[in-house]
């Protein structure tokens, strides 16, 4: 090492300005573009290991310069893109462009969001965003919490939260194991896989989740949950937390919140909502009945990452009484000397969640929120569940398409060939072989993106809008392409049958 120590991983103003001026071109070039790419690459992960070659850990060094035209190209032509107006599959949303750009700020500074001191300002900024989320869907702004990964960790963190509020004091030392108190959670059979995993991974075990039936409306059935809350009592269970959701993965369906919360009071349990997709719908004005409730939750969970058009990652945990995450969270080591900062307290994002060291989640969010503003976001968001509903209104008009469910933005509907001579129940499940052949033939064919649900025993074609690059024409294209691609199935699958 000579006296001043030169390095080979920093890189000087010019060169750095040079690499970044020319990765700012190709990816705003990417941006232009993206309507006339396809949706995704037809290459097999075996063709794509192929392209990447199989060489291995490299023993000298590239310049950046030719690893970043490499890379981008790499990138550019070998992914799928969320971002383009036709991908409407599962809820991942098209990012923000000021996202990446904010992600790259943030990156630059690299401030540990885990302690105040360690990231001044930029803790300030993720509790005015926390603050700003809770404005956002309809809460009160002294809702406290912090950003996470997504929506599976925002709920792990407000189901420990609860764990902690409702459960015996005594598990923190003796273990759940070690405790006699059964505790046990209510959901509706619609809430998204998390709750199973945080059953497993925290200790209730999936025999603690009280599966509520739902409804024909797919609300959970709030009679058979009261009347379930009941009988473990009775049976000397211990319930904790009931929890709605508010626009399932599937369907879209919200829960009906403000009597969710009123049973929660009765019997002192911890409420939550996993609005990870739909509550932000909350800020539009003719919605504001069906979020009626959110109001009264001891804990959200939401995903900038999926309606706020946030690059990923990005979720958020709200809580009403933000001291439960302390409680849950929070520790002293010898090694922190993170206390106070001129006699005021200082909020340390380590005491908050799961995570230690934390990223800059919060920039892009609170950019982009300033960027739209409330106003901005009403539109963007009605204009997606406008453009779902348009998806529903053609597939009624059509006679080779049945429309089955519209919520929120997402719209689930099944193509069906014109003659299908055959019993009922041999013609549904035909139909769901030939809905789920043509799923995967457009999943692959790149012209669309969109995922499946399986609604009444029905497998249907899912679109999800949660992409500000969707048009009216888009969706009329979408409707031509499953049609033209259903009748090609059709015809083979009765060629085969025959
Ligand atoms: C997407 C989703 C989740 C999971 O969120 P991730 O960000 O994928 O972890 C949980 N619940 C609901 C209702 C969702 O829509």
């Amino acid at each position: 090492m000579t006296e001043n120590r030169e390095n080979q991983i920093d890189i000087n103003k010019n060169e750095f300005q040079k690499l970044g001026y020319q990765l700012i071109d190709r990816i705003a070039d990417l941006i232009d573009n993206i309507d006339k790419k396809p949706v995704t690459t037809t290459k097999t992960p075996s063709e794509l290991q192929n392209i990447l070659g199989h060489q291995s850990l490299p023993e000298k060094g590239t310049a950046p310069d030719e690893l970043l035209i490499k890379t981008t190209h790499l990138l550019f032509n070998n992914s799928l893109f969320n971002g383009h107006p036709k991908f409407l599959g599962y809820i991942t949303s098209s990012a923000a462009p000021l996202g990446a750009l904010a992600d790259l700020l943030a990156a630059s500074v690299n401030p540990n969001v885990g302690a105040h001191m360690l990231s001044p300002i930029a803790t300030e900024i993720e509790k005015q965003t926390v603050k700003w989320l809770a404005e956002f869907i309809g809460v009160s702004p002294s809702y406290g919490g912090l950003l996470v990964s997504g929506g599976n960790m925002a709920n792990f963190t407000a189901f420990l939260a609860a764990r902690t509020a409702k459960a015996p004091k005594s598990i923190s030392e003796n273990g759940i194991s070690n405790s006699t108190e059964k505790l046990t959670i209510y959901c509706s059979k619609t809430t998204h896989t998390w709750i199973e995993k945080a059953a497993i991974l925290f200790g209730l075990g999936t025999k603690s989740i009280r599966w509520i039936p739902t409804t024909s409306s797919n609300k959970i059935d709030e009679d058979v949950l009261e009347k379930t809350i009941t009988e473990d009592l009775k049976n000397g269970y211990k319930p904790i937390m009931i929890i709605g959701t508010a626009g399932d993965v599937s369907t879209g369906t919200v829960d009906n919140l403000k009597n969710l919360s009123t049973i929660s009071k009765t019997y002192n349990l911890w409420f939550h909502i996993d609005g990870a997709y739909g509550i932000p719908a909350a800020i539009i004005p003719s919605l504001k009945d069906i979020f009626e409730g959110v109001t009264e939750a001891d804990s959200i969970a939401l995903d900038p990452h999926k309606w706020l058009y946030s690059p990923l990652e990005a979720g958020c945990t709200l809580v009403k009484n933000p001291q439960h995450l302390i409680d849950t969270f929070s520790s002293h080591p010898e090694y922190y000397n993170f206390t106070s900062s001129e006699g005021e307290i200082a909020q340390n994002y380590y005491e908050f969640g799961l995570q230690n060291s934390r990223g800059f989640r919060a920039l892009k969010v609170w950019l982009t929120l300033q960027h739209l503003g409330r106003s901005g976001y009403e539109k963007l968001i009605g204009e997606d569940i406008e453009l779902s509903k348009l998806l529903f209104h053609l597939a009624e008009k059509h006679d080779e398409l049945e429309p089955v469910t519209q919520n929120l933005s997402i719209t689930t509907f099944r193509y069906i060939p014109k003659h299908v001579k055959m019993s009922l129940d041999d013609k549904n499940t035909y139909l769901n072989t030939l809905n789920e052949k043509l799923l995967n033939e457009l999943q692959t064919g790149g012209e669309v993106f969109l995922s499946n649900a399986i609604v009444n025993q029905k497998y249907c074609l899912r679109a999800c809008v949660v992409n500000f690059r969707t048009s009216k024409k888009d969706i009329k294209e979408i409707v031509d392409i499953v049609i033209r691609e259903g009748q090609k199935m059709h015809i083979k699958l009765s060629n085969q049958n025959n």
